[in-house]
């Protein structure tokens, strides 16, 4: 990986958990699952905000995150998906470096998925109420 940090998990991550790779980035299983397939799509680059990275490598990661998702479909049928990014601290990034999480979602999976990413600031989420 281009600029290994030595403490950070994506950097050292171990072969068993990366599912594909490409020349500028690679998708991981998740190690702490919020769903079935969980993944996470991480450019070799550490670098901790999506927009450090040229938009070659930008265009490369959401390349990934189609294949990913494109895979899921085919090995869980999640009935859809939750895809995005934490950006910063104050938006509960926990692991500085860029990672785009693909979560596929199940229906009843939770009692009323109205909202999904709205649920981030839970006193806001339900608008329709
Ligand atoms: P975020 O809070 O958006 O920075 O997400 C960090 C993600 O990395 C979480 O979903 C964690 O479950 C995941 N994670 C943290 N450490 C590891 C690790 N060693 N291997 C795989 N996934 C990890
Ligand atoms: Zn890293």
């Amino acid at each position: 990986m281009e600029s290994q940090t030595n403490k950070c998990p994506f950097c050292t991550i171990e072969d068993g958990f990366v599912v594909l790779m490409t020349e500028t980035a690679f998708a991981i299983k998740d190690g702490y699952p919020v769903s079935k397939g969980h993944t996470l799509v991480v450019p070799r680059k550490h670098v901790a905000n999506l927009f450090e990275l040229a938009r070659h490598e930008q265009l490369a990661l959401w390349d990934l995150v189609e294949r990913v998702r494109e895979r899921l479909v085919e090995e869980h049928q999640p009935d859809g998906f939750n895809i995005g990014l934490n950006d910063g601290l104050a938006a509960g990034q926990t692991v500085p470096h860029v990672h785009v999480h693909v979560i596929p979602r199940y229906n009843g999976d939770v009692p009323d998925p109205r909202g999904g990413i709205r649920w981030v600031v839970p006193a806001k989420a339900p608008y329709w109420e």
